[in-house]
């Protein structure tokens, strides 16, 4: 093999989620779900809404919620079943209520940046940019703030989606030296955010190691014909061959496809569940008054804490934790079930607690500890 470069002869167009999967695996296909058109849904209300608190110059606009959730829903259709229109309308009314439309940072909404490469044309779509210096608009950037809306559950840093469009951001304004990166999650109104900053020459640096040299030799192997087999890994949740792919991830192959599949599997979890409820009440029944059995080291039965944290001295301890500054509120609500076990522990030594109270048996199993007879 020569130096020479093989990329193709047209240059592919990529957006930033086809990069990432396809630097997992060569055969990634992308699917379309219901979860997925949700969140585009989403993301086009929350455009609407910026989009009107800008022409209104004002930095919320609650009262128009209901039109807009009506737009985004209904001007075009989405794909999403219209019996999640209070979901959607619930989901702009919190995002409208948590955050100011913050017009003096506001670049624009919905931006999409492209790049051309040497191997490939790549964009990406930020669903907010901001920027972060006192500059006129009408100078080029030097510290912008990039902002995706999350409308997943799970908090999540979605680290290589923020860097590839701090990336971009990076690479269409020479002058951009920092990227703020918030991956906003907006179910979630309290620390739904997580924000990173990146330094300009990190984000490049970062760009030419793994995007452009992970494409270069994505893109070359393909144009030899010389494609991995396909990999199980972090893209087999988002890929469309997840169900009949041999070497897609259990857990991915998993992931009920439809509404209804969902609801059958759930019914399958309550079954078992039962099952397991009803195994675990005749255990119990038979060992009542039976010595405890060691199964695979785990011990079986009705077992005795060794140690149980206990107060013995309330007033002592609501006085003790006053004096450290350490709010005795949840101690005297619930007798100290929610301190920390910092505090518990500094209780027994300021005498006030013991840690040496036997607690009652219950029927349980734990790991098995050998020649301790602690029943
Ligand atoms: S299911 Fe996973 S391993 Fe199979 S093609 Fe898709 S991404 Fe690759």
């Amino acid at each position: 093999m020569t130096g020479l470069r093989l990329l193709p002869t047209v240059k592919p167009e990529m957006r930033r989620s086809a990069v990432q999967n396809l630097l997992v695996c060569e055969h990634w296909e992308s699917g379309s779900s219901e979860a997925a058109a949700f969140g585009s849904l989403f993301h086009r209300a929350a455009e609407l809404y910026l989009k009107a608190c800008r022409e209104h110059r004002q930095e919320t606009r609650l009262g128009d919620v209901d039109a807009i959730v009506r737009a985004a829903m209904f001007d075009a259709p989405g794909g999403v079943d219209p019996g999640r229109f209070d979901e959607l309308r619930g989901l702009l009314e919190q995002f409208a209520t948590t955050h100011v439309a913050n017009l003096r940072e506001l670049i624009d909404v919905e931006v999409t940046l492209r790049v051309e490469t040497e191997v490939a044309d790549l964009h990406g779509t930020l669903d907010r940019l901001d920027r972060l210096d006192d500059g006129e608009r009408f100078e080029p950037p030097t510290a912008v703030r990039v902002v995706d809306y999350k409308t997943q559950y799970a908090v999540d840093d979605h680290v290589f989606q923020m860097r590839f469009y701090a990336a971009l951001a990076c690479l269409t304004w020479p002058t951009v030296e920092e990227v703020v990166t918030v991956a906003d999650h907006v179910h979630r109104i309290a620390r739904g955010q997580v924000t990173e900053v990146y330094d300009r020459d990190l984000l490049l640096q970062w760009w030419g190691d793994v995007v452009m040299y992970g494409l270069t030799q994505l893109l070359e192997r393909r144009v030899r014909g010389e494609l991995a087999p396909p990999v199980g890994g972090a893209a087999c949740q988002y890929c469309v061959k997840r169900r009949t792919c041999g070497a897609a991830l259990e857990g991915a192959r998993a992931i009920p496809v439809t509404d209804e599949e969902a609801v059958a599997r759930f019914r399958d979890v309550l079954r078992i569940k039962a099952a397991y409820d009803d195994e675990w009440a005749a255990l119990k029944a038979f060992f009542d008054g039976r010595p405890s059995v060691i199964v695979d080291n785990l011990e079986l039965g009705w077992l005795t804490p060794a140690k149980s944290w206990r107060c013995t001295d309330p007033m002592g301890a609501i006085q003790y934790l006053a004096g450290r500054g350490a709010d005795p509120a949840p101690f005297v609500s619930v007798l100290g079930s929610k301190l920390t076990k910092k505090l518990k522990d500094a209780l027994v030594r300021a005498g006030c607690a013991t840690d040496e109270f036997p607690g009652d048996p219950v029927f349980k199993s734990r790991k098995a500890t050998f020649g301790d007879d602690d029943r």
